[in-house]
């Protein structure tokens, strides 16, 4: 028998083009709006209004239903009874937990609605991690790097529930629907009779009657993730990026966890990198250090600049390159780079290079 008609968009303040996140969203805020122990005054006219509410949610929010409520304005009441016992309820149970965290869920619904959590809890996806590998260079222009890796996604078949679609619920066999095993023991002192949670169904008294031929009963399915993650200009060794929701399903409907993207930046032989500072040591001839000279620097981009090495340079001078550094990962202003010039002193010269030397310490009144 058809349910009288009812216009669920009204109900949920939606439009009919509306999108499930759209509808989503509505749900969620009137749900909360209307919860019947927020309205000690009009409780009756709380409950009826936030039965409505999940009734529309329920339909609207099952492409399935939706279609049929679309064609027809109503949805078959037997659609509405399987499911009665398990799914749509306990949508809005979480929903509620969720709302007003755990010990207001526990108060409205009692004992029983925490039982029915611990079978059927939300529970958040792991997240996880790769790790790519840049070169110096590529780590302060940033790059597109194509990455791989296996995760969990919701399987779409039961909609993450796990479940048969069609299949529903039946009396959990082990307890016979009480949600409890009672075991007796017998000693020389009588009988102790001790009662425990029964965990084939976790209390609930219900199991699934038939679960997810594709998932298992588990909600999820492994897929291989073939995707470019975009590795910012100015990361370093170390640094890790985080992509919400890249990481694997969640169980019973809960969110995806998040996807880690570790990036080992390869070291550079000429450049060492302290904050958003670069250090280069460049050595040029003792000769070139007394006359002056240009020398044609390697620029940590990539790339080379001449840099003018002024006469009378000494061991150890520092030369800044402004801005010539990494780029901040905040803010991408650069820092700079900083030129430390080494003096050779030949360790041999030539005879003619020492006659030369020798008429230097002469000119100089050096003595050697
Ligand atoms: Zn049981
Ligand atoms: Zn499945």
């Amino acid at each position: 028998m058809p349910r009288q008609s009812k216009d669920y968009y009204a109900i949920l303040g939606v439009s009919r083009d509306a999108s499930q996140e759209d509808i989503k969203k509505a749900y969620k805020k009137l749900v909360k709006q209307w919860h019947p122990d927020l309205h000690p005054d009009n409780k009756k006219e709380a409950e009826e209004k936030f039965k409505e509410i999940q009734e529309a949610y329920e339909v609207l929010s099952d492409p399935q239903k939706k279609a049929m409520y679309d064609r027809f304005g109503y949805v078959g009441e037997t659609e509405f009874a399987q499911q009665s016992s398990g799914g749509p309820f306990e949508d809005v149970f979480r929903d509620f937990e969720s709302f007003f965290g755990r010990d207001v869920f526990d108060i409205f619904f009692g004992e029983r609605g925490s039982e029915e959590r611990q079978q059927t809890r939300r529970r958040s996806g792991e997240d996880i991690s790769v790790t790519v590998e840049v070169d110096f260079a590529e780590s302060l222009t940033g790059k597109q790097i194509p990455i791989e890796y296996d995760r969990y996604e919701k399987c779409e078949h039961c909609n993450g529930q796990g479940v048969e679609p069609g299949s529903g619920y039946q009396t959990c066999p082990r307890c016979h629907g009480t949600g409890v095993i009672r075991e007796e023991r017998r000693s020389i002192f009588g009988v102790f009779v001790s009662t425990r949670t029964c965990n084939t169904c976790g209390g609930t008294g219900k199991v699934v009657k038939e679960k997810c031929h594709i998932c298992g009963g588990t909600g999820r399915v492994k897929k291989r993730i073939r995707t470019t993650v975009n590795i910012p200009a100015g990361v370093s060794d170390g640094t890790r990026l985080r992509i919400e929701g890249a990481g694997n399903a969640g169980y019973n409907g809960g969110s995806y966890g998040d996807l880690y993207v570790i990036v080992h930046v390869k070291p550079d032989k000429r450049f060492r990198r302290q904050e958003d500072d670069i250090y280069i040591d460049v050595t040029i001839d003792y000769v070139q250090a007394i006359l002056g000279t240009t020398i044609k620097l390697d620029l940590p981009t990539g790339g080379s600049t001449m840099l003018r090495i002024p006469a009378g340079t000494q061991p150890g001078s520092i030369f800044r390159l402004k801005g010539e550094g990494a780029p901040s990962i905040r803010t991408g202003k650069r820092g700079d780079l900083y030129v430390t010039v080494n003096v050779r002193i030949p360790q041999s010269v030539s005879s003619e290079e020492a006659k030369l030397l020798k008429e230097l310490a002469r000119i100089r009144g050096t003595d050697i």
